[in-house]
Formats: structure tokens, C-alpha cells, sequence
């Protein structure tokens, strides 16, 4: 190898050194700390701007016999099945226990069509999806869809994690291990091992090693705060 070829190999080699390191930023993998970025979504603004300024929330429990309208890339009919008192009785204590931490103020009112935020049971045994949060096919409301009937409640899998993972949705989380916004925590597949679990946000998939939590994590309380302020 003469030096001239030499220089460039070099060169080369610098010039691919550093575009590795520029791909590494570009695609840098995730955060290994729990940081609230991580779980701050990209449709916050588009929340905000539906809310104009305005703390209060009203959302509706729907414990009628309804077909609805949701928006799924496209109109998807679903038929609710109606919330037991006591399903109600619950989702009210822990939409009580969000509003003591947070900047906004949540009323529940007795007529759908009052509702920012549509609170609806499905029963759909055949699918992966455990819960949506929609727009109503209008673009009027949001419509936070629970299905009861894909997998069975247990001490692993109580009620309080998919309602308030939902309702996190609603209120502008992500996933952790959602990297379309350029964040996410651990890893971006949510059942591997470096990947967030429930006990570090309840956005996350994996369950925690030990007691599952039933109530929003230090995290998801820290996220909601920045978007929204404290109480
Ligand atoms: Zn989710």
C-alpha cells in the first residue's frame, strides 16, 4: 500500500467513523433511566388545542345498550357492554385519586353527548386489543374504549391497569417503548427483558417482577405533571 492509498483509507475510515457516530445519535437507543420525556406523547398539543385553555373534564360512563362509532383509520361499529355499578363506583375512585395530582378537574356527567371523554366497555373475545382511546367519529369527543372479554382479570392483570393505562392515553402518555417521537425507555420491543415494565410506568406492557401496581407509578404521576401542572 502506497501512502497515497493509504491517506485515503484514512480518510475513509474517518469519514465512516463519524457518520457511525452521527447514525448513533440519529438512532440512539433508549434511555436507560426513567425519564418523562419517554412517556410524554406527541398528540399533547393536539389535546391542548381541543381543550383551549379549559382544566375541566367531562366524561361519561356508558351503562346503556349503544352502538358506536369509532374512528380506527375509518369508521369501526362497536357495541358497548354496559358498566356495572360497581365498575363505575371504581373507574370514579381512580379518575379522584388522577385529579388530586394533577392540573385538571374531572366531572362525571349523566348524558353522553355533555362528555369530553367517553368511557365505554366492549366485549371482544378474538383480538390482541385490550383497550383504544378514539375520536368519536365526529372528531367531537374522545371515545376510551376497554375490552372486558380478551383476556380474564386475575392479581396480574387487575382491572386498574387497563383502565388507567387508557386513560393515560387520553391524557397524552405513550408507550415507553415508543420511539416514533425519537424517546422511549429501555428498549423499543415491549416484552424484552431491558424493556419498561408496569412497576416503572404503568404505558409499559411487561409485567414487574413482585406486586403488580394498581394505581399510577412516581413516573406517570412526574408526566402527567409536566403536561398538565400539579393540583
Ligand atoms: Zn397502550
Amino acid at each position: 500500500m502506497n501512502s497515497r492509498t493509504l491517506n485515503l483509507t484514512i480518510k475513509i475510515f474517518i469519514l465512516f467513523s463519524a457518520f457511525l457516530l452521527f447514525a448513533g445519535k440519529l438512532y440512539s437507543k433508549c434511555a436507560q433511566r426513567l425519564e418523562v420525556r419517554g412517556i410524554v406523547s406527541s398528540w399533547v398539543e393536539a389535546d391542548k388545542d381541543y381543550l383551549n385553555g379549559r382544566t375541566d373534564i367531562y366524561y361519561y360512563f356508558e351503562q346503556e345498550d349503544v352502538i358506536y362509532t369509532l374512528n380506527i383509520g375509518g369508521p369501526v361499529k362497536v357495541a358497548s357492554d354496559p358498566f356495572y355499578n360497581e365498575e363505575v363506583a371504581l373507574g370514579n375512585s381512580l379518575i379522584k385519586k388522577v385529579d388530586r395530582y394533577i392540573g385538571l378537574d374531572f366531572f362525571q356527567v349523566g348524558k353522553r353527548e355533555d362528555a369530553d371523554l367517553i368511557i365505554l366497555a366492549v366485549c371482544v373475545p378474538d383480538t390482541d386489543l385490550e383497550g383504544i382511546v378514539t375520536e368519536s367519529y365526529d372528531g367531537t369527543q374522545y371515545i376510551m374504549t376497554l375490552n372486558g372479554c380478551n383476556s380474564p382479570f386475575s392479581d396480574r392483570n387487575p382491572p386498574e391497569t387497563l383502565f388507567l393505562h387508557e386513560l393515560g392515553h387520553a391524557l397524552g402518555l405513550e408507550h415507553p417503548f415508543d420511539n416514533t417521537d425519537g424517546d422511549c425507555i429501555g428498549s423499543t420491543d415491549p416484552w424484552s427483558n431491558g424493556s419498561a415494565h408496569t412497576g416503572h410506568t404503568l404505558m409499559a406492557y411487561r409485567n414487574p417482577p413482585g406486586r403488580v401496581k394498581t394505581f399510577f407509578t412516581e413516573l406517570d404521576i412526574a408526566a402527567l405533571q409536566a403536561i398538565w401542572g400539579k393540583d
